[in-house]
């Protein structure tokens, strides 16, 4: 028999959903579909990570960060240019003030940043609210952390896509909730909070005296009108929000992992305490080429950002108008990297199997939705049907994908 392997991963593994009925450990459902793409020789639009790299000459920053011997540690909150380029950044985009010597951290990546905020914050007999479908982080770190998750499902409306249910957001915050753990703009649904929701939010947030993490990874990536506002903006809210973004997603540099959060001095210090004994540090030469750029946001890389959302925008249009083609039903995404497209109407109840026969039926790889939900949970039953597909992939990528989708027959 094979010996017990103690300890709290068995909870992280439970909480993730990798516990197979025989008790077996599986891989992650992003894993497995990558496998499966490589296996089938099918197009991946299962995994967001975007198959161009982003600005040369930010590489050619990091580059010149190297050639010129920054490969030691660098200073545990980050290096000093890097925290000047990120507070200046919160109060050019948004009108926040955040000192650069107290109120950020540098952090491996905007998980690092999400896991040593939620293991700082929560513990034991605490409950971290997360909307449902969550990135899949969120439960992993949650369980880590020996705290309860309580979800609120996103519902699907009439013409606006999928929205807070700000009943359900209000019953779920309560004496026992210490952490709200918020993502806006959404990954996977695409949706952008808006003022309204954010408000549903911040009330409940300051009437139980709850700190809120959020996952604004996604900031700059929004479409049409929509226009990301973080939470901490609203009033009364800066006090007691802790603000989590990264260069991956915004630089297109998903591989370096500069992350960074920001908040009130002591909500910041809690949460290095904890990040410097997870990594210390990390990244060190990208550091400074990630202050390099998040400084000329308004220059050279800010004209490459303005390009990439244009091209985002006009990426997702030709992969929605090809899923509706094909036959699926599908919520144009306000932001992200993603959309969400119901496989019902071609007679596909269960997103997990039509996942794993898209290979075979259209050569083709997506995510299904029930990865970010848990089981028997009403989101969980909403999104049952739903793939999550990634339009993060050259145009030519995508119009084969569509091609390929479109010659599915409905069953
Ligand atoms: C990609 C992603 C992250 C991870 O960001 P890193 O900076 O790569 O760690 C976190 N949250 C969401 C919602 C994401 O999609």
């Amino acid at each position: 028999m094979a010996p017990h392997v103690p300890g709290r991963w068995n909870d992280v593994v439970r909480a993730a959903g990798l516990v197979a009925d025989d008790g077996a450990v599986r891989a992650t459902v992003f894993a497995e579909m990558s496998a499966l793409a490589a296996r089938t020789g099918a197009i991946n639009l299962g995994q967001g990570f975007p198959d161009v790299d982003g600005p040369a000459h930010v590489a050619e920053a990091a580059v010149a960060a190297i050639r010129a011997g920054r490969n030691q540690y660098p200073p545990g909150p980050g290096v000093p240019a890097l925290r000047q380029a990120v507070a200046a950044h919160q109060g050019r985009h948004y009108g926040l003030d955040v000192d650069p010597e107290t109120e950020v951290l540098v952090t491996v990546g905007a998980t690092e940043a999400l896991a040593a905020a939620v293991l700082a914050l929560a513990g034991p007999g605490d409950e971290v609210v997360t909307l449902e479908p969550y990135y899949d982080s969120y439960a992993a770190v949650v369980a880590m952390a020996g705290a309860t998750h309580v979800t609120v499902p996103l519902v699907r409306t009439d013409g606006a896509g999928y929205r807070l249910d700000a009943a359900a957001f209000r019953a779920a915050v309560g004496p026992r909730t210490r952490v709200v753990l918020l993502n806006t703009p959404h990954n996977p649904t695409g949706a952008v909070l808006d003022p309204a929701e954010l408000e549903v939010v911040a009330a409940a947030a300051r009437e139980h005296d709850v700190v809120v993490i959020t996952d604004e990874v996604y900031e700059h990536l929004t479409y049409d009108d929509a226009r990301h506002v973080p939470l901490a903006t609203l009033p009364g809210m800066a006090e007691r929000t802790l603000t989590v973004s990264s260069a991956g997603k915004t630089l297109s540099f998903t591989g370096w992992k500069v992350g960074w959060v920001t908040g009130p001095a002591a909500l910041v210090d809690a949460v290095r305490a904890v990040k410097q004994y997870l990594t210390y540090v990390g990244s060190g030469p990208f550091q400074h080429a990630v202050a390099d750029a998040l400084t000329d946001d308004d220059g050279r890389t800010g004209a490459w950002m303005a390009d990439l959302v244009a091209s985002l925008e006009r990426r997702r249009d030709l992969l929605c108008e090809g899923l509706v083609s094909a036959g699926f039903d599908v919520v144009v995404p306000q932001g992200t990297y993603f959309v969400v497209a119901d496989g019902r109407p071609l007679g596909f109840d269960d997103g997990a199997e039509l996942c794993a026969r898209l290979p075979e039926l259209a050569g083709v790889v997506g995510v299904p939705v029930s990865a970010f939900c848990r089981a028997g949970t009403p989101a969980a039953e909403e999104f049952r049907s739903a793939v999550r597909f990634t339009f993060v992939k050259q145009e030519d990528v995508l119009v084969e994908g569509v091609r390929r989708l479109g010659g599915m027959r409905p069953r």
